[in-house]
């Protein structure tokens, strides 16, 4: 399991899977009971949350699991990662694993 420090992770730019970008991260956000939360402002300065649990990976990027590939069935892990090896679904534009561009 990687560990991060906050400042890993806050200024970073925040993108989907899909290669949709969703803002930067402004600061972490946890509670008590061990749950921890990005929250990231958007290029229109609204503010979400993504949780911990959609990051599926951080490098130069935070990449987050977009809402498309959650779809059953759109994802098929036909390729892999060109930097870190890890299989990735063909449509996808960033590795799910190392944040990486694949194009
Ligand atoms: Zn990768």
């Amino acid at each position: 399991m990687r560990s991060f420090k906050k400042e890993d992770v806050v200024g970073k730019t925040v993108i989907e899977t899909s290669g949709a970008v969703k803002g930067k991260v402004k600061d972490i956000i946890f509670d008590l009971g061990g749950g921890v939360t990005f929250l990231v402002q958007g290029a229109d300065g609204k503010e979400s949350q993504i949780p911990i649990s959609k990051v599926t990976g951080i490098s130069e990027h935070v990449v987050v699991r977009g809402e498309a590939a959650a779809e059953p069935g759109a994802s098929t892990y036909g390729t892999t990662c060109r930097f870190c090896g890890a299989s990735k679904p063909a449509e996808e534009r960033w590795c799910p694993s190392c944040g990486r561009s694949q194009t």
